[in-house]
């Protein structure tokens, strides 16, 4: 059995029932996403639409995609006839024109708001107050081709585990929140995106039911 192999069985193994493994391929070869398949793993995260394009064509129809990265607004047509999962919905236009594109492919695309948690300026998403004011907007309703699902976000880099856990709280606090005010009659927004290698452990803990877990699976990215 290959390292790849072992890492995604005993990663499975450690996660608790509800939670599932996204695993993150991007930048690895299509043989290292065959080496997770031949483990039993379907369910792949890229971040990069050409490459994502790529591996899609080349790989089993049975895997479900996943685009976790930032996605701009001029590349969704290209990915919408087949991803499983938009995980980083970063702005009202995003998501608008993720509805436009389902669409046009006569389906609702599942996707998840990425909430900025995190100390750093720099990653993209809503703040809790501006995710809120989206809800409470409720334009998202009349985009159809899109489904909101839940919620997603990425901790601070850094090793304060407390510091980790209060920003995946607040996002698991958003998520019950959000769930109870304005999706309450929709069973389908039950998803909470959040830990990697270094801190899905935490994840779980609070309340992640998707982690995304790349370079523990695959080693270190080639860039
Ligand atoms: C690359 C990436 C991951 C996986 O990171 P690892 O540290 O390699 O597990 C998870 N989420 C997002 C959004 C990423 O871009």
């Amino acid at each position: 059995m290959s390292s790849i192999q072992s890492e995604i069985q005993h990663i499975c193994a450690s996660l608790p029932e509800g939670v599932q493994l996204v695993a993150v391929s991007k930048f690895h070869p299509e043989e290292a996403i065959m080496q997770a398949y031949e483990a039993g793993q379907r369910v792949f995260g890229e971040s990069h639409v050409q490459e994502l394009q790529r591996k899609h064509d080349a790989l089993p129809g049975d895997i479900e995609w996943h685009f976790i990265g930032h996605l701009q607004t001029n590349k969704v047509k290209y990915i919408a006839p087949y991803v499983s999962l938009i995980h980083a919905i970063d702005t009202p236009r995003l998501l608008a024109e993720v509805s436009r594109q389902g669409l046009k492919c006569g389906r609702r695309i599942p996707c998840l708001l990425q909430l900025h948690v995190a100390r750093e300026e720099t990653k993209f998403g809503f703040t809790p107050d501006e995710a809120e004011e989206f809800l409470r907007g409720g334009e998202w309703r009349q985009m159809e081709g899109a489904e909101l699902c839940g919620i997603m976000c990425m901790a601070s880099l850094t090793d304060d585990e407390e510091q980790i856990a209060s920003e995946f709280d607040v996002a698991h606090q958003f998520f019950l929140h959000a769930r109870d005010t304005y999706f309450s009659d929709q069973p389908s927004f039950c998803q909470c995106s959040w830990g990697m290698s270094d801190d899905y452990p935490i994840a779980v803990l609070h309340g992640a039911t998707l982690v995304r877990i790349g370079s523990k699976i695959f080693g270190q990215r080639q860039y």
